[in-house]
């Protein structure tokens, strides 16, 4: 813990400014946002418009090292750098992903960063916020039931009950809802079909959310959702039956970017969270584009390391909305780095650069990925208390040797101020003017190629091997007009290859493709490797257990 209190504990002794005072220093008029309490509020669509012709604000894309089970902190570098181009007099903005419950009653801290670098009201963040997981959970299954009350009532679009790929969904960690079967008992209840549940940020719905650039996007996203095949094994879509305007009105106020404030006062947008597997891993398009258009500078995240989410931010995020990033930040902890190099979690505490030098082979591969992609890059080393000034040294000489810029980031020990080095770093790299961001396929590429170029490129694989039933699904895919959509991996985010006890940097391995998954609302197909958990379980002691409200109604133990 940070000068020995707890995440929560700074959030609550944190004074707040009231939601009107942050809107006001972003300039916005008073019709531009709604107040969800006194210090949440969801903004105006309407910004966008009035703010058209202003020019867009510069994008810090932060990411990092394969991530282990000793943290990155990518969320609280997040933060942290926005207070700290706050500080340095910048209009920066930070744009984040909103948590989801299932994970926060489960197992690890909150999606809200750490320490002196958080977004709050975190409690509240991390718990039911402004209800968008809510909506979204109502929209996913109000289809749902739309689909068995359509099979009910006669079944005119030929949905055969055995092939409905939309699944229902709930934002907990519930792995006694995986399988299921529905309708039960007799004519009355519906026809009976197996059906299982996903958690509410595996839903399609979500990730057509966060890349619809506008209302009328989100509504057409929503139509080609693809829900299921007839008897002829031709798609069925929300268009076909007839909900999308059902399903968009359901949405339409969560779809309104929700502004909160940092530990410092700096504005957050905090909007949207899909999976950083079967989905992009990004906030939402809405909310990233809307900062730009209130800040000069946002800072905002990908989920897991830059195998993953920055490879998806650049091929996916970037592809539907314009939004290009300027600079990238790789955060790499000395812990992690060591647990590359072989150190076992409980030895992370004692001091051993050779594991760290031999982890820096993780640091290196997600450079070279992001040299790749033409941009520009800072690493943020992470500071933890226990990182001895030698671990240190070895990993900034490191840097230093190969020309890399590098920042030590103390920012979860003291806020912005210890994020100044990197902002400044972060400002030069933006400020050389070497952001040639070019993507690493096009997407009118075969779909194995595009696969092959991700593996190849990005994770360092020898080749890419495709599962009988991968190489059927993607003639099928080719067939039905979808092949020149961009590819959402789904891999392990442990590994750069697709086995998660591979750490380090990983040569001469393939990556097995083993099933391929068409999300047409989002638009992008799902290349599934490893078994991927769209709904997960709890562990034996969740977190829930050290959860509490005291007599004032205020949240204990939440991190
Ligand atoms: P990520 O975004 O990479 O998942 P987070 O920023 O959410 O990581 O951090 C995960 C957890 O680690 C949080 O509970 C946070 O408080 C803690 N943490 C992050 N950075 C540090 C640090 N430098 N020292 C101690 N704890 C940290």
């Amino acid at each position: 813990t940070a000068n020995g209190k707890t995440d929560l504990e700074i959030a609550q002794q944190t004074k707040l400014k009231r939601i009107e005072d942050i809107a006001g220093d972003l300039g916005l008029l008073e019709e531009e946002w709604e107040p969800y309490g006194h210090y949440k509020a969801k903004l105006s669509l309407n910004i966008m418009k009035r703010l058209a012709t202003k020019p867009d604000g510069k994008v810090i894309l932060v990411t990092s090292i394969n991530p282990t089970p000793a943290g990155e902190g990518k969320s609280t570098v997040t933060v942290g750098l926005g207070q700290a181009l706050h500080r340095l007099g910048k209009k920066a903005i930070v744009a984040m992903r909103e948590p989801s419950l299932g994970p926060t009653m489960g197992v690890k801290g909150g999606a809200t960063g750490g320490g002196y670098s958080q977004v709050l009201p975190m409690d509240e963040i991390n718990l039911h916020f402004t209800g968008d997981l809510h909506a979204i959970t109502a929209a996913n299954n109000a289809l749902a039931a739309f689909i068995d009350n359509h099979i009910h009532h006669g079944n005119e679009l030929r949905i055969d009950p055995r092939r409905i790929v939309w699944k229902r969904v709930v934002d907990l960690n519930d792995r006694a809802l995986r399988h299921v079967v529905v309708g039960l008992g007799g004519p009355a209840q519906g026809v009976p079909r197996e059906d299982g549940f996903d958690i509410t940020v595996a839903s399609e719905i979500m990730a057509v959310f966060c890349l619809a650039s506008d209302l009328q996007d989100l509504k057409q996203r929503l139509a080609r959702i693809v829900v299921a095949y007839n008897v002829d094994k031709q798609p069925v879509t929300v268009r076909d039956l007839g909900v999308e305007g059902a399903l968009t009105l359901l949405l339409k106020d969560a779809f309104k970017p929700n502004l909160v404030q940092t530990v410092e006062h700096t504005p957050a947008l905090v909007h949207g969270g899909p999976f950083a597997n079967i989905a992009h891993g990004c906030n939402s398009v809405i909310a990233t584009k809307m900062a730009q258009k209130l800040g000069d500078y946002v800072v905002t995240e990908a989920g897991f390391g830059a195998d993953l989410g920055a490879e998806k931010f650049l091929h996916i995020k970037t592809r539907f909305s314009q939004i290009k990033p300027e600079v990238v930040v790789i955060v790499a902890t000395i812990r992690a780095l060591k647990m590359h190099g072989g150190v076992e979690k409980e030895h992370l505490h004692i001091e051993n650069a050779e594991a760290l030098r031999a982890g820096l082979a993780n640091l290196q591969k997600h450079i070279e990925t992001i040299q790749a992609f033409g941009l520009p890059f800072v690493v943020a080393i992470n500071r933890f208390i226990t990182d001895t000034e030698q671990e240190i040294k070895t990993l900034t000489n490191f840097c230093e040797k190969h020309g890399y810029p590098v920042a030590l980031a103390e920012v979860w020990e003291k806020g912005g101020e210890g994020g100044l080095d990197l902002a400044k770093k972060v400002l030069d790299a933006m400020e050389s003017g070497n952001s040639k961001f070019t993507p690493l396929y096009d997407v009118n590429e075969p779909i194995p190629d595009k696969i092959r170029k991700i593996a190849q490129i990005v994770y360092g694989a020898k080749d890419v091997e495709f599962s009988p039933k991968a190489k059927k699904q993607m003639t099928q895919l080719e067939m039905l007009g979808w092949g020149h959509l961009p590819i959402c991996m789904a891999k392990t985010q442990y590994s750069l290859s697709d086995d998660p006890t591979k750490l380090g940097r990983p040569t001469d391995f393939t990556i097995t493709v083993r099933e391929l998954k068409p999300s047409i609302g989002a638009g992008f197909l799902v290349a599934l490797t490893g078994d991927v958990m769209t709904m997960p379980g709890l562990p034996k002691r969740p977190a829930a257990l050290r959860m509490d409200v005291d007599e004032n109604g205020n949240a204990i133990g939440l991190f």
